[in-house]
């Protein structure tokens, strides 16, 4: 009997734990689920009890487990620990119960989680780089022991909705690498999770005796950035070709470290690309609904931030792809941050903000806003939880025959406003899309079944594709093929159900489909490795690791 195999063979180190240490090793482990044989061959015999068990008994167990427990933080905690003791046992169960399971691992669970991670840290997992580590940040990346081909990053400081979690921001860059791993199949060997503690200015945590993170007020300007850019530099020397998320980075932040190294290194800004790439498809969906046309949408923010422009600018290139100038897609696309509508010569206006700053009076408030420019859509991205109020609705019912909501702010406490309400105050007519997840919605005799523009859908497909193909950079147009991709992936059926995007546990197939649209564009604009296979999709799926024993 041979030691239990790891999946992508080439890059892993070669030693063979045997014993104690195997069942310690998550990798490999397989608790009950080791043969007669394999205890035999691998030192077991007395570490387990008599019984083996398949590996889809011992799911059930953990799903009876985890049912029977009481709130969605201890069933995190519980996801946590097999994750940390049966890497493939956790991923079988996530991938098996997708719509079940994806909610406690990643939003809006993680959320809570973020907010306890002192009080309910157990095992370390990625890597935690702080500020005290400046000039030894190659040493430490050096101490991980797998060829990382995967880094999600963060410094925590606008975790979802919830703002600066310091060094607790931890859970998203491991749920996000979760997702990776059971959307698209990223092998987990090949993922690393990476926080960047420089201090957090949360006064509650500074205080907070459970707190993990560094003591300390956040590090800024030079120092900020050159503690970033050594992480950089270590990160790619250390894993030649490897791609780098940025994550739930605050927005100063996000946007500079985006425009500084995606025309040279293989990165990108999910809050920003992914998030684009989501409501993009959503509209696109909407439309097919509606019968209209993207170049004749005007799209109203709630938000000016991230998302907010991330989405606005796919949409006006896609607006161009449809024929407008660009002048003319960018009027069709209007901000409103926490002061108001933006309009030109408003003082200390961002950067990412300007190109929608148009000629128009000032408007303070939404609905006023709602009124003046008679939106066909509007997407909520601000983090403000019920602002989409039941006049907002009626407004844009008022104006439209299926006016588009989207309430994508996260988590469910921030949500614009819930599904219920879209449907309700719109009389059934809402095109809705949230960024929580929402339960079908009955109305007049009729079920909605509204689904999550999570950006789940995109970025597991978009770094399959990109890793698959080594993929020099990750470029806009990638998140454009994979914008048309995932709406292609909405059925009929879908849509005559009010859901903009396809079924959760479709996610796996709709990555694939992602990742062969995605190495199609790196291999069309000379961004891949090597030459371009005959077939994209076989090619993408072959990569793709699938938890089984
Ligand atoms: P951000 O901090 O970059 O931007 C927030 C924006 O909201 C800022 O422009 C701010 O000025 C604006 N804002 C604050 N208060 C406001 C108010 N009262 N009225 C109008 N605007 C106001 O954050 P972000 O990355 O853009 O994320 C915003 C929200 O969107 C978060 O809740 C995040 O979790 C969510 N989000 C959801 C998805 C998704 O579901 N697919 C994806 C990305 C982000």
């Amino acid at each position: 009997m041979t030691q239990p195999q790891r999946m992508s063979a080439p890059t892993l180190p070669t030693y063979s734990p045997r014993g104690l240490a195997l069942l310690r090793d998550p990798l490999l482990n397989k608790g009950t689920g080791f043969t007669e044989q394999e205890r035999d061959a691998l030192g077991l015999r007395g570490f387990l009890p008599a019984g083996v068990m398949s590996m889809q008994a011992q799911a059930e167990r953990i799903l009876v487990n985890l049912r029977s427990l009481p709130s969605d933080l201890e069933k995190y905690v519980a996801l946590n620990a097999l994750h940390d003791r049966n890497e493939a046992l956790f991923f079988r169960v996530v991938c098996d119960n997708i719509d079940e399971i994806q909610p406690l691992i990643y939003t809006p669970t993680v959320g809570l989680a973020c907010q306890k991670y002192g009080l309910i840290f157990q095992r370390p997992r990625g890597l935690f780089i702080s500020a005290n580590d400046r000039g030894r940040i190659a040493e430490i990346l050096a101490n991980w022991p797998y060829r990382a081909k995967l880094i999600v990053v963060t410094d925590g400081e606008r975790i979802l909705g919830l703002g600066d979690l310091g060094a607790n921001g931890m859970g998203i860059p491991v749920g996000k690498l979760s997702l990776y791993s059971a959307c698209a199949g990223i092998h987990p060997e090949e993922c690393l999770p990476v926080m960047l503690d420089v201090g957090t200015n949360n006064e509650e945590l500074l205080n907070d005796a459970y707190y993990i993170g560094l003591r300390q007020k956040r590090i800024t300007g030079a120092a900020y950035d050159a503690f970033v850019d050594e992480f950089m530099t270590a990160a790619r020397a250390a894993f030649p070709g490897v791609l780098i998320q940025f994550e739930d980075f605050a927005n100063h932040a996000a946007f500079k470290l985006l425009h500084k190294y995606r025309d040279d290194a293989c990165v990108f800004n999910d809050d920003i690309q992914g998030t684009a790439a989501v409501a993009l498809a959503g509209l696109f969906s909407a439309l097919r609904i509606n019968g209209g046309k993207l170049r004749d949408q005007t799209v109203l923010f709630l938000g000016a931030g991230e998302a907010a422009t991330g989405i606005a600018d796919l949409v006006v290139s896609a607006m161009m792809a449809e024929g407008l100038s660009e002048a003319e897609a960018l009027r069709r696309n209007w901000l409103t941050d926490s002061r108001g509508l933006v309009i030109k010569g408003r003082e200390n206006l961002h950067g990412h903000k300007l190109r929608y700053a148009h000629e128009q009076a000032p408007i303070g408030d939404f609905l006023t806003a709602i009124k003046t420019l008679k939106p066909t859509a509007i997407i909520g991205v601000a983090a403000v939880g019920g602002a989409f109020t039941p006049e907002v609705l009626q407004t844009m019912a008022e104006l439209n025959e299926r006016p588009i909501v989207f309430a994508l702010s996260n988590p469910t406490s921030k949500a614009e406003c819930s599904a219920e309400a879209a449907y309700r105050y719109t009389k059934g007519r809402a095109l809705f899309a949230c960024g929580s997840p929402y339960d079908p919605v009955r109305l007049d005799g009729k079920t909605f079944v509204p689904r999550q523009g999570n950006n789940s859908y995109i970025f597991p497909g978009v770094g399959l594709g990109a890793i698959a193909t080594g993929a020099r950079l990750v470029t806009d147009e990638m998140f454009m093929a994979a914008a048309h991709t995932l709406a292609n992936c909405v059925t009929g059926a879908d849509l005559e159900q009010g859901s903009l995007y396809p079924a959760l546990p479709r996610i796996r197939e709709v990555s694939a489909l992602i990742g062969a649209a995605v190495a199609g564009v790196a291999y069309q604009n000379g961004l891949a490795a090597g030459p371009a296979p005959n077939d994209l999709l076989g090619f993408v799926e072959s990569k793709m690791y699938d938890a089984r024993y």
